[in-house]
């Protein structure tokens, strides 16, 4: 669970980053492994978005990503 670093209301997670109801504040969101839990470099071709784990796991599907709120 993410919280926000101004009041402490739990982020909520969009389609581009996280978001706080309680203040408005916004947060990026930093992909994770989620066998690994570090962060996975974003590869973009033709249009799309692949997560690559570094760290021996390979390409990430969608589905299995983890996020964590980066403050700007
Ligand atoms: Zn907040
Ligand atoms: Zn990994």
């Amino acid at each position: 669970m993410q919280l926000c670093e101004k009041c402490q209301h739990t982020l909520t997670l969009t389609d581009s980053d996280f978001y706080c109801e309680q203040c408005g504040a916004h947060y990026a969101r930093q992909a994770l492994c989620p066998d690994c839990h570090q962060p996975l470099q974003v590869l973009t071709a033709c249009g799309a978005t692949d997560y690559f784990c570094q760290h021996g796991h390979g390409l990430i599907s969608k589905k299995r990503l983890e996020f964590i709120a980066v403050s700007q």
